[in-house]
């Protein structure tokens, strides 16, 4: 079979293992594992944030920054597809009591302006207190659209402006730079915290890491522990995350190569109604009228690639460390089987 569902299903390598078999650990939760340790200082020295903090997920990062940055009855303005809104339980509404507005947005990125018109007025007390912006990149639901990070600088000056705090959820941002060749210390200074997903395309079995001042992880850290995150020798999966950090970013182009092929396949397709324009390693179509998405999927199925249908008509394919230039030959093959 050939997993296209998600870049979260790579398996860790021989030399991942080994890594992890080696590791130095202590408890965690007193500081004292020098593998998390070292994880946490490097990110953030990437990142230009002063600390960071290792946590079991990129829900639980986003939903501790979340948790952090407000108080019950203030509101988030993200986009409506973001995955803090739509895939994370409901958390921020459970976890933290927020309420959320949802900007017009072009595949997830919205504009500096959509978020000034966002913001409530804050001398009207029957209105939720603007509180937070969540800016994804890349943007999953936007099939891995990138954000101009021109525009990022705009809603950090608004932000500014407005008394705002900004996260980035940014699970998949080194698929962004290896792109944009923008460098993690640009996406940091504009971030007051960020969200790095180490098992996405960086090939980790475990891991997310959030990133931002002193203070603000001093505090991440006690709510990490008061929603049940906080591990004890967890230098083993950090040992993961570095190594993944040290081998795994610069094979992102490979990915967003072999995904670019997968859309170019489908462009001729004719039961293709839409391409999504495929930027990194994310695969949205839309089928043509009368075709459902399941039944397509399971036809994909017959042929040995799985993947998600993502809507009534819309299909997801997402490339990743464990797919290689073979398999994608054989997912192009048995998409132009296809009739309709
Ligand atoms: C995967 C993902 C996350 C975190 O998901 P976990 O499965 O909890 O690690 C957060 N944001 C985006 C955009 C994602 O794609």
């Amino acid at each position: 079979m050939i997993d296209l569902r998600s870049d979260t299903v790579t398996k860790p390598t021989p030399a991942m293992r080994d890594a992890m078999l080696r590791a130095e650990v202590g408890d965690d939760v007193f500081g004292e594992d020098p593998t998390v340790n070292a994880l946490e200082e490097k990110l953030a020295a990437l990142f230009g944030h002063e600390a960071a903090l290792f946590c079991s997920s990129g829900t639980q990062t986003n939903q501790i920054a979340i948790n952090v940055h407000t108080r019950p009855g203030d509101e988030v303005l993200c986009e409506e597809g973001a995955h803090v809104y739509r895939y994370e339980g409901g958390g921020m509404m459970a976890n933290s009591g927020c309420s959320v507005k949802h900007l017009p947005a072009d595949r997830g990125r919205f504009t500096a302006a959509a978020v000034h018109a966002g913001i409530n007025d804050r001398s009207a007390a029957y209105l939720a207190n603007s509180k937070l912006v969540v800016i994804e990149n890349t943007v999953n639901r936007g099939g891995g659209a990138i954000w101009d990070i021109a525009e990022a600088k705009l809603i950090r000056s608004a932000c500014d402006r407005h008394n705002l705090i900004l996260h980035l959820d940014g699970a998949r941002i080194f698929n962004a730079m290896a792109v944009d060749g923008t460098a993690p210390a640009d996406w940091g200074a504009l971030f007051h915290s960020v969200s790095i997903c180490l098992s996405k395309g960086l090939g980790a079995p475990v891991g997310s890491v959030l990133t931002g001042s002193k203070s603000f992880i001093h505090h991440a850290r006690r709510v990490r522990k008061r929603f049940g995150g906080g591990m004890r020798q967890a230098g083993i999966l950090a040992a993961a995350g570095l190594y993944a950090i040290e081998h795994n970013v610069a094979r992102l182009k490979d990915d967003h190569a072999r995904a670019r092929r997968i859309g170019e396949a489908l462009a001729t397709a004719p039961w293709c109604a839409r391409v999504f324009p495929v930027e990194t390693n994310i695969v949205i179509y839309d089928l043509i009228e009368g075709m459902d998405a399941n039944t397509h999927v399971d036809r994909l199925k017959h042929h040995g690639i799985i993947c998600f249908a993502i809507g009534p008509a819309q299909v997801r394919m997402v490339t990743h460390l464990d797919v290689n230039d073979d398999d994608i030959d054989r997912t192009i093959t048995a998409l132009m089987s296809i009739r309709s």
